[in-house]
C-alpha cells in the first residue's frame, strides 16, 4: 500500500454526513442576507498582492505575518485572499458598481487563507461570510449592517453581546494618534519589536498587538471617543439610538479597534464567550477610506465578516439544534433481474418527480440491500421482482412506521402514496 497523504496543517475537511450544518447555516445566511436587500458577490480566490498591501495596511498583523504569498510562473506577486473586502472593492471598482447607484449591498460566502497558528475555529483555510454596503455615509447604513448580523446570531440561538465603539475619521485621528505616540513613547523599553516599528507609522495597531506585555500597556492607553470631531461623535450617537430604536442590545467597549488598518467611525464585535480565549463571532465596522485608496472614487463604506466555523463552534455550545439532515425517500430492492430492470426504469420516473431514490449499485442480496436501505435511513422501501412486475403493484414499507401502503406500479401513483404517507 502506498503511503497515506495528510491535510495541510490548520486546513479541515468538511464530510459528507457533516455537510448538512454547512448547507443550513449557508442558506440561512443567504436567506437572511435576502431579507435586507443584499445580493450575492464573488471574486477570485487569488488577487494581486498589491491589493491587500494597499487595502489591508501594511502594518497589520495579516499583511506582515500571516499572507500566503508566491510568484506565479509569469513572475506575477500572488496572494491567495486573506479577507473578502479588499476583493469586494477591487470588484465593486473593477466593474463600475458606482454607475448602478448607491447604495451597493452585496454579501458572499468564501475561503480565506491566514498563515496563522491554528486553534478552535481558527484555522488557515477558514470560511466567511461577508457583508458590504457601499455609498451610504449614514449610521442608518451601520445599523442596518448590525441588524443582519444580530438576526443569525439569533437564528443560531448564539449568546452574544454586541460591544461597538467609534476610532474616529482623518479630521480627528491626527490629535489622537499624537495622544498615542505620546502614551507609548513613555513605554517604549517595554513594547515588542513589532510594536516600536508601529510607533511611528501606525500607532493605533499597537492596541490589537497579542503580545502580552504590548496588550496590558494599551489597557491604559487614550481612547479614541475621547477625540472624536463633531461629525463623528453625532455618526455615533445616531448609530446607538437607532441599534435602540431596533431593540438591539450593546455595550460601547472603547478597546475595541479592529485588527486592520482600514477601519474608519464605527468598529464593532459579537462577543461570544464559549469559544477559546478569543471568542468574537463576527465583526465589522466603517471604512470611508478605502474605496478611494484603491482608485476608486471617494465613498463610504461600511460592511463586517463572519467566519462560518465559528459561527457553527458557537452554535453548538449554544446548544443549537440543527434539522435532520436529508435522507433517501425510498430505496428501491431488487428481488431478481426483471426487478432490477424495473427498479432502474421507476426510479428514474420517481427521481423526475422530485422523488429521492437509491437502487442497488453492489449486486447485493435481497437481505443485505434492505440492510443497506437501513443504514441510509431511507423512509420506504420497495421490493421488485417478477411478481411486482406481473401483478402491476409496489407494497411500501415505511421503515420507521412498519406500516405498508400499496400502489400500483407507476411512479405517480408512489410519489402520491410516499407524499400521504409521510404526512
Ligand atoms: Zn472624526
Ligand atoms: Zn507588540
Amino acid at each position: 500500500m502506498s503511503q497515506k497523504i495528510q491535510r495541510p496543517k490548520g486546513t479541515a475537511d468538511v464530510t459528507v454526513s457533516e455537510v448538512y450544518r454547512w448547507h443550513y447555516v449557508e442558506n440561512m445566511l443567504r436567506e437572511n442576507a435576502r431579507l435586507f436587500g443584499y445580493r450575492e458577490t464573488r471574486f477570485p480566490v487569488f488577487e494581486h498582492t498589491e491589493l491587500f498591501i494597499r487595502g489591508v495596511g501594511d502594518t497589520t498583523d495579516v499583511v506582515q505575518k500571516e499572507m500566503y504569498t508566491f510568484e506565479d510562473k509569469g513572475g506575477r506577486s500572488i496572494t491567495l485572499r486573506p479577507e473578502g473586502t479588499a476583493s469586494t472593492v477591487r470588484s465593486y471598482i473593477e466593474n463600475g458598481e458606482a454607475q448602478n447607484g448607491a447604495p451597493y449591498k452585496a454579501y458572499y460566502i468564501v475561503p480565506n487563507f491566514r498563515y496563522e497558528k491554528p486553534q478552535a475555529g481558527r484555522l488557515r483555510e477558514h470560511h466567511q461570510f461577508g457583508i458590504e454596503c457601499f455609498g451610504a455615509g449614514s449610521y442608518a447604513a451601520d445599523a442596518e449592517v448590525i441588524a443582519i448580523a444580530a438576526s443569525f446570531i439569533k437564528k443560531l440561538g448564539i449568546k452574544t453581546k454586541l460591544k461597538i465603539n467609534s476610532i474616529g475619521c482623518p479630521h480627528c485621528r491626527p490629535a489622537y494618534h499624537k495622544a498615542l505616540r505620546e502614551y507609548f513613547e513613555s513605554k517604549k523599553g517595554e513594547l515588542c519589536e513589532t510594536c516600536l516599528s508601529r510607533l511611528e507609522k501606525n500607532p493605533m495597531r499597537i492596541l490589537d498587538c497579542k503580545s502580552p506585555v504590548c496588550s496590558a500597556i494599551a489597557e491604559d492607553a487614550p481612547r479614541a471617543v475621547d477625540y472624536l470631531c463633531d461629525d463623528c461623535r453625532d455618526h455615533f450617537e445616531g448609530l446607538k439610538q437607532s441599534l435602540t430604536d431596533m431593540g438591539i442590545d450593546f455595550a460601547v467597549d472603547t478597546s475595541i479597534v479592529r485588527g486592520l488598518d482600514y477601519y474608519t467611525k464605527t468598529v464593532f464585535e459579537f462577543v461570544f464567550d464559549g469559544i477559546g480565549a478569543q471568542g468574537t463571532v463576527c465583526g465589522g465596522g466603517r471604512y470611508d477610506g478605502l474605496i478611494e485608496q484603491l482608485g476608486g472614487a471617494a465613498t463610504p463604506a461600511v460592511g463586517f465578516g463572519c467566519g462560518i466555523e465559528r459561527l457553527l463552534l458557537a452554535a453548538d455550545a449554544s446548544g443549537f439544534v440543527f434539522p435532520d439532515a436529508p435522507t433517501c425517500d425510498v430505496y428501491i430492492a431488487s428481488a431478481d433481474a426483471v426487478g432490477a430492470k424495473q427498479a432502474l426504469k421507476i426510479a428514474s420516473e420517481l427521481r423526475a418527480l422530485g422523488v429521492s431514490v437509491e437502487t442497488d449499485l453492489c449486486s447485493r442480496g435481497l437481505k443485505a440491500q434492505m440492510k443497506n436501505a437501513d443504514r441510509i435511513g431511507a423512509k420506504y422501501t420497495i421490493v421488485l421482482g417478477e411478481n411486482e412486475v406481473n401483478e402491476n403493484k409496489a407494497i411500501l414499507k415505511n421503515m420507521k412506521l412498519k406500516e405498508q401502503l400499496e400502489s400500483s406500479l407507476d411512479a405517480s401513483c408512489i410519489a402520491e402514496a410516499i407524499k400521504k404517507g409521510s404526512n
